[in-house]
Formats: structure tokens, sequence, C-alpha cells
């Protein structure tokens, strides 16, 4: 009653008092470490005593930083659960548009009902949005005041106060070195997207999610299928995994089912990589779309180097209008964005199979706009080879990169440095460029040839199916069976 009394007079504060949407951290997963940091403030909350006679300092301010969506609220709110006590939170960067003087006295009553209700947990959200460095010409009047009444608060805090204010930011370069000063908030910690088993975790939770009804959601999958999921999910935080837990719900209930099962899942991802589907092309226009994704799919499955096809379709997408070949996710190839000399070559040869299989099928005259995409990739990945990794073997040039970063995070723009290089050398990596693209196109235009049977039974498969869409196993089935035994060999 007191709670809601004061949840009245303080709008716009959420406060968590109802049993039902209690979060604990079992509704957490994939952060061992910071749970494990968090379980000393549930402590303090739970045996004050021990604390104060131990001497040990008093957790006054917490700091959860790291990237949106990997569960720093969450987590937040389960210290709240598992300690019980009230939690109140409100989220900083809506102050820095407000007049001035609001920010400044939305925290002091936030602070007032705190000790009101005590023990209690506040939490600031975006808190990067009120305590960026002060001062200087982004100074900003209201977002300063409201950083000093919220400094102030925390520095009123007595030894005897059940009160512990979190935080959560995801640029800690950019906070006011005076947040995290001793006494503040000094205990800072990290949260990361999940790995591997932390994927499989997170699912699990929310594939086993408690419903409206109290009761747990069901789910059907192997210890395999999870894992085949968590290499497939790589990279994704907590929140994305989560959105896809909940697309997959959808996807079943259009099924008529209530137990969530692997494809489900699967269905999501490609919902979610892809973009949702478009109406699909008849005719003509079908079969050019199947002419490059048949080769595209045929050239990377074999091609030894490259990531298994997940699956390829030439349902136009959101995102894919053109077809997409989606290959299987290497987590440590996209973790160290290290590509040897082989693999990139073998990569240039998938991305100008489409344009050869056109040439091939509708001949010279009659190739068309559809690969441009991909051409852009082609060269790109000749310019990773000869100019920036400096894997060639023109005697000009040798093992000497001729580019610079231009800036990092420019997204991998490169800069020729033509300074200190004369332009014989220029003309020959020039020279080296098209003769590995002419080379390679050659090459994978040979390919095709010798593979024909294989090519038209994917082209086939991919016209003549109701889903215009080969799963990875059902083209490796095509390949095998129809594929000369030279290529299947390499
Ligand atoms: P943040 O505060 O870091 O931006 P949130 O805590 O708001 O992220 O996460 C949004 C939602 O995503 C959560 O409510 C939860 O459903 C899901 N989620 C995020 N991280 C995790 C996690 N580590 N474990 C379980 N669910 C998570």
């Amino acid at each position: 009653v007191r709670m809601r009394q004061a949840q009245r007079k303080m709008k716009g504060v959420k406060l968590q008092y109802t049993d039902s949407d209690r979060v604990t951290f079992d509704d957490v997963a994939g952060v061992p470490g910071a749970k494990v940091e968090l379980m000393e403030v549930v402590d303090f909350f739970l045996k004050p005593q021990k604390f104060r006679r131990s001497g040990a300092r008093i957790p006054r301010g917490v700091l959860l930083c790291g990237p949106p969506g990997t569960g720093k609220t969450l987590l937040a709110r389960a210290v709240a659960g598992e300690a019980g006590v009230a939690f109140l939170s409100l989220n900083a960067s809506e102050f820095v548009e407000m007049f001035v003087g609001v920010g400044a006295s939305r925290v002091r009553d936030l602070f007032a009902q705190a000790r009101a209700l005590a023990p209690a947990i506040i939490f600031v959200d975006e808190i990067d949005a009120v305590g960026r460095i002060r001062g200087g010409a982004q100074g900003n009047d209201e977002r300063d005041q409201t950083l000093n009444q919220l400094l102030s608060e925390m520095d009123g805090f007595s030894n005897t106060s059940q009160v512990i204010v979190m935080a959560a930011s995801n640029r800690k370069d950019v906070l006011d070195p005076a947040l995290i000063r001793p006494g503040r908030f000094d205990r800072i910690i990290h949260v990361g997207a999940p790995d591997f088993e932390g994927r499989i975790e997170v699912l699990k939770v929310h594939l086993g999610k408690r419903l409206a009804n109290g009761e747990r959601r069901q789910y059907d999958l192997t210890e395999e299928e999870f894992h085949d999921l968590s290499f497939q999910f790589q990279r994704f935080s907590g929140a994305m995994l989560a959105n896809l837990v909940n697309s997959a719900v959808i996807m079943a209930g259009q099924d008529g089912r209530t137990v969530i099962r692997y494809h489900d899942l699967t269905r999501a991802l490609e919902e979610e990589r892809l973009g949702p589907r478009r109406q699909p092309y008849s005719g003509e226009r079908q079969k050019r779309l199947a002419v490059q994704e048949a080769a595209t799919a045929l050239v990377c499955t074999l091609m030894p180097a490259i990531e298994p096809v997940s699956m390829v379709t030439i349902v136009p997408r959101e995102k894919y209008p053109l077809g997409q070949t989606v290959l299987k996710v290497n987590e440590q190839r996209e973790r160290t964005h290290m590509f040897s000399r082989r693999y990139l070559e073998e990569q240039l040869m998938t991305v100008l199979a489409g344009r050869a299989g056109e040439e091939i099928i509708y001949g010279g005259d009659e190739v068309s706009t559809i690969n441009q995409r991909r051409l852009v990739m082609a060269r790109r990945i000749v310019s990773k080879l000869v100019v920036s990794g400096a894997m060639t073997d023109i005697a000009e040039v040798g093992p000497r990169t001729i580019s610079a970063p231009v800036r990092q995070g420019s997204r991998g723009l490169k800069q020729i440095i033509t300074s200190r290089m004369s332009y014989d050398t220029l003309h020959a990596v020039d020279v080296e460029m098209g003769r590995l693209l002419n080379d390679t196109y050659g090459e994978v235009k040979a390919m095709l040839e010798r593979n024909m049977e294989a090519y038209n039974a994917l082209i086939q498969s991919l016209t003549t199916g109701d889903d215009q869409t080969l799963s990875g196993e059902q083209v490796r089935e095509l390949v095998e069976q129809h594929a000369c035994k030279e290529d299947l060999d390499r």
C-alpha cells in the first residue's frame, strides 16, 4: 500500500512490487561473471549486518557497461528481485530535452522516494545521456544540473542507508570521471553478448518462459539442434535472441502448434537475416534469379574453404530482392576477420559464379545488371588480395601492402598510398587486379561448364519446387549426385 501510494505521487517512476513480474537471476543467462559480482549487492541487502561487521565497503553505485540488449536492465531488476527490495527506474535520456530544473527535481524526488521505500534499488538507464563529461562547448545546463543532483544525492548516502544506485551505459568512455569516483559508481561491471554456451542458455530461458497462465512454454529441441542454432546465431545479444524466440513462437502458432521446434527458430533467423518475403517472381524473371543462385550455390559447395551452404532461395526478400545464397556462419572467421589467400581466392570464385552462369545460359550479349552487387564484392576481394593484403605474386610489389586504412571505423575504406610508389608499380598493381579477375572468371566459367548436369539440376529444383528455396542439405545432395569427380575431390 505504501508503495502504491508513493507510486501515485510519483508519476513516471516504475516500481516493482508484484510477484508475478518479479525477475530473478534465473531469467538472465549467458552473463555468469556479472551475476557473480551482483550477488554481492544482493548479499548487502539480505545480510547488511554481516557487511557492516566485516568492514567491507558498502556498495553505493554500480555501473553496468555493455552494448544494448545484453541484459543490463534485466540484471538490475533481477538484483531487486533476488533481494526482494523496491525497484525504481528512470531513463536519463528523457531529461536532456527538458526544461532546466526538471531533471534535477525528478532526481531529488526519486531519491526521496527510494529512501522512503528503502531497502531499494534506483536504476538509471542510459546514464551517459546526463553523465557525459561536463562543460565545454557542448555544455548543456539541464544535463549538468541533473548530473550534479544525482552526484550530490549519492554523496549524501549514510552508512546505514539501504539504497543502491545502479546505472547502465553502453559508453563508458564518455562518462564524466566524477561519476566513477570512489563512493559513487565505483563498481563497474561489464556485460557483454553471450558466448557459444551462453546463447544456448539464453535460448532455453526464453523458450521455457512462464506464460500468463503460469505454465511454462514447451519446446522440443535436441542438444545438437541447440548447438547448431548457437552456431548460426553468433554475435547475437540476449535481446536479439529473445526476439528470435518470439518470432519462432509466432511461426509455430501459424502452424497451429504451441510446442516450439528447431525449424521455427531457423525460419525466424532466416526472416531476420533476409527480411520478410515479397511476392515471388514467375517466368523468365524467376529463371534469371535461379540461374544466378544455382551457380553461386554450386560453386560455394565445390569450394573446400568456403563455409557450407545453409540455404539458397529465389524468393525475393526485403533485404535481398534478387534472391540469395546463405552460407553457414563461421564463428571464428567472423570474430577474427582473418582471411587466408586461399579463402579469398575461393570467395572470388563464388561471387563471380552468377555472372559466369548467366553468360553460359543466356550468352554474352544477354548478361544483365542482376549481379552488380556481387561484382562490387568481387572488386573488393581483388583489392583485398592485391592492394591491402599484399598476397600477390607480382615482382614489383612483393609482400608490400600498398594501402593504409583511412581511419578506424571507416568500414574498411582503404586509401592507396601513391606518394611512395612509382607509376610503374601502380600500373603493375592495376594490371594484376585485372588479371586476377579475368583468370578467376575463366576458371569459374570452366567449372560450371564441367558441371552442367549439377548446375541444371539446381536451376530446375529452384524453379519447380513449391518453396523456390533449397536447404543446404538439398543442395549438397544434388551436387554430390551430379557434379564431376574432379571437382568433388578438391
Ligand atoms: P539492456 O538494458 O542491456 O539494453 P535489456 O535488459 O533491456 O538490455 O534486454 C532486453 C530484453 O532482452 C530483456 O528483457 C530480455 O528479454 C532479453 N535479454 C537481454 N539479455 C538477456 C540475457 N542475458 N538473458 C536473458 N534474456 C536477455
